[in-house]
């Protein structure tokens, strides 16, 4: 994916090396616990879709109220010389300038979500932050939380690499962004409220590849205003989202499929979903809600 010397965007804060409180990235409880088990945690848990509401309430010791959100003043930008911080920074300007475009043409203003990095756990308004929770959209501040290392992770546990394949992680997170400014989670939510769990998995799943399917639409819009896509680049987007459904980490994890706990969709969904987006470039292709097959 081309993307050197593309607008880089100011909604990107900078809190690594800063302790968030909540107890250190890797300890559970005290218990410290192998880099082996918390990368399966971490990316289980970001790609399995447990609701990172509820993972970050367990992971921060649960059941109470979510933590106080703290004041971060002044938020730090990073440094200029930081090419990895560049690089999500113009990946979110990208989405900026896509999804401000797609809602003024639908008559609505495109709220710009921030996008936090950091390093082991930071405060929330979604509770605190942990680097085993995998990269997460928060919609009580709404701001998507990424520690780099995740990158690290898919790179080495399951071998997808390729900047666009990064760049579609961001992409899907800002699509749960989309999802909060139009309306779509809390009716979702709401469902899920008085739903069995099998149905409220069901939902999720939905929510999830609306998400990939938003993240194609942004790659469409942004390929064709400024010719981002390069050989390969959509081939290995569909490698991760093939890579990262739950039934291939769900045989990884446990060497068995259980389709009923699968929150964000097979492989072939996501897959699926993720190229109507970039074919079709239209937020009305991504209603999975209203689909009879998935
Ligand atoms: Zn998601």
């Amino acid at each position: 994916m081309k993307w050197e010397g593309n607008r880089e965007s100011d909604n990107v804060e900078d809190r690594r090396g800063e302790d968030g409180g909540g107890g250190g990235g890797f300890g559970f409880g005290g218990r410290s616990i192998g880099l082996g088990t918390v990368a399966v945690a971490l990316v289980a848990s970001y790609f399995l879709g447990i609701n990172p509401l509820t993972m970050l309430n367990l992971l921060s010791g649960g059941g109470g109220a979510p933590a106080p959100v703290q004041q971060h003043a002044p938020a730090h930008k990073p440094p200029p010389d930081d090419q990895m911080a560049r690089f999500v920074s113009t990946v979110l300007a990208d989405t900026e300038d896509t999804w401000d475009q797609i809602f003024a043409a639908n008559g609505k203003q495109y709220v710009r979500p921030k996008l936090v990095l950091f390093s082991g756990s930071t405060p929330t308004a979604c509770g605190t932050g942990q680097t085993a929770t995998g990269p997460f959209y928060c919609p009580g501040d709404q701001k998507v939380y990424i520690d780099l290392s995740f990158y690290d992770l898919m790179k080495q546990r399951f071998k997808v690499s390729g900047n666009f394949a990064q760049a579609y992680v961001i992409a899907h997170e800002v699509g749960h962004h989309v999802q909060h400014l139009m309306g779509i989670s809390d009716k979702v939510d709401a469902a899920r409220r008085n739903a069995s769990e099998k149905q409220s998995n069901a939902l999720s799943v939905r929510l999830e590849l609306q998400a990939d399917c938003f993240a194609g639409v942004w790659a469409y819009h942004a390929n064709k205003a400024r010719h981002i896509l390069e050989e390969g680049d959509v081939e290995g987007a569909l490698n991760a989202a093939s890579a990262i459904g739950d039934d291939a980490l769900q045989r990884q994890a446990r060497g068995v499929v259980v389709p009923d706990s699968f929150t964000h969709g097979s492989s072939a969904q996501r897959v699926s979903w993720f190229k109507r987006g970039i074919t079709e470039g239209k937020v009305s292709a991504c209603n999975t809600f209203a689909a009879k097959e998935l």
